[in-house]
């Protein structure tokens, strides 16, 4: 699912050039083979498959979550991807066969042959390799410890949100006087590095459901509400989606089946960090997302929640979801029993992000 114009031109504004939504647009565009749709805002020939369930493919939680929400008043979205699309909706996914569709899959796949493509597998970045303050090459380790260097006129550190910070912490590049203590030759001071770390938190609720399943290998995700909570003008900052698991431990489920719905703050304004706890690669980055630190973020997940709340009042989950399991929905009459369940039992959706304040290449080093 495509993120929304307001994120990316507010990357543009504090100084990313070229993240601006009209900019990214037509990358969005070149990636995908939308199946659904063939209009201003999709391309069937791209990479990257994108299809929705069919309103006859959903299952009977599933179902019952979009009826919910329908009942309830939410606008029904055919797309998702569409600008300006709120409401409840079948959400795109990369899919094809099933499976979901990577990067691996779709572009280096074709890449292989290239004669100026090699891939190393089992092999990770330690550092980078520098000649004064300009950057030569990475220092690579392999999964049997064995350590090697690759020299090149251009390096692009793209390992992610976590690991990204600390290649280029390992590499002396961060706050210096952290950078002694690690005992790290420091190459740039530049404290903003492993900082700003945002993560979107869920928080679920689960439900015993009917179980009328005669296949145990079916999609647990398929529809998705968003949502703007009161102190959103722009464009969505919640999300409230339902997934299923089937065969689950009868004490769990009498029934052998759950369904959770998730809420969930896809604007977090709180913000953690990224730190590691030696130059070694090999120990795992310290992670702190630091959820609800902005004084924003918890009135809005408890909103969320009460949404969520009312959504699970309706007739088609009622007939669905019969039973909460280790809540119950008369518990959350009030906000401080919301903010509890929510402190007990936040997690993350997965999609961390550095809040970006300027791009790596924009970096100045004397
Ligand atoms: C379940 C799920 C669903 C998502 N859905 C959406 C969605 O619908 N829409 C959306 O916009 N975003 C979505 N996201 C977020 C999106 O996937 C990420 O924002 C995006 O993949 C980040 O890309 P990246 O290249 O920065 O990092 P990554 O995709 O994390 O890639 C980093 C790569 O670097 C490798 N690596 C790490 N350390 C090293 C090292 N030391 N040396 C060499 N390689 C290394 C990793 O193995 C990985 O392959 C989703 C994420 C998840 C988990």
């Amino acid at each position: 699912m495509r993120g929304v114009p307001s994120d990316y031109n507010s990357w543009s504004k504090a100084g990313n050039v070229g993240w601006s939504y009209n900019e990214v647009f037509p990358y969005f565009l070149k990636l995908e083979n939308d199946y659904d749709f063939d209009n201003e805002w999709h391309n069937q020939h791209g990479e990257i498959s994108i299809r929705r369930y069919k309103e006859d493919e959903l299952t009977l939680p599933q179902r019952a979550f979009l009826e919910g929400c329908k009942q309830r008043g939410y606008t029904f979205v055919d797309d998702h991807n569409r600008l300006g699309a709120i409401g409840i909706g079948l959400i795109p996914m990369n899919l094809r066969n099933g499976i979901r569709e990577s990067t691996a899959i779709t572009y280096l796949t074709k890449a292989r042959n290239r004669n100026n493509f090699c891939l190393l597998a089992n092999a990770s970045a330690d550092h980078i390799l520098w000649s004064g303050k300009k950057a030569v090459g990475v220092q690579v380790i392999d999964s049997d410890g064995k350590t090697f260097c690759i020299y090149a006129e251009r390096i692009i550190i793209s390992a992610g949100t976590y690991a990204s910070p600390a290649i280029l912490m390992r590499s002396g590049i961060g706050d210096t006087a952290t950078m002694k203590k690690l005992e790290i030759q420091s190459v740039c001071h530049l404290p903003g590095v492993g900082k700003h770390l945002q993560d979107h938190p869920i928080v679920s609720f689960p439900f015993v459901i009917k179980n009328s399943f005669t296949n145990s290998s079916i999609p647990n995700f398929q529809t998705l509400l968003t949502l703007k909570s009161s102190a959103e003008n722009v464009s969505f900052d919640l999300m409230i989606f339902p997934v299923t698991t089937l065969l689950v431990d009868k004490e769990k489920s009498y029934t052998g089946a759950l369904a959770s719905l998730i809420v969930s703050l896809t604007k977090p304004m709180s913000t953690g960090w990224v730190k590691i706890p030696s130059s070694a690669a090999s120990a795992p980055p310290l992670i702190q997302p630091d959820y609800f630190s902005h004084a924003q973020d918890m009135p809005r997940m408890i909103e969320c929640v009460q949404y969520m709340l009312d959504i699970a009042q309706s007739d088609p989950i009622k007939e669905v979801y019969l039973e909460p399991i280790g809540f119950r929905i008369n518990q959350f009459s009030n906000y401080e029993e919301i903010k509890k369940y929510i402190l007990n039992n936040v997690s993350t959706l997965q999609r961390p992000r550095r809040r970006k304040r300027s791009s790596i290449h924009s970096l100045k080093f004397d």
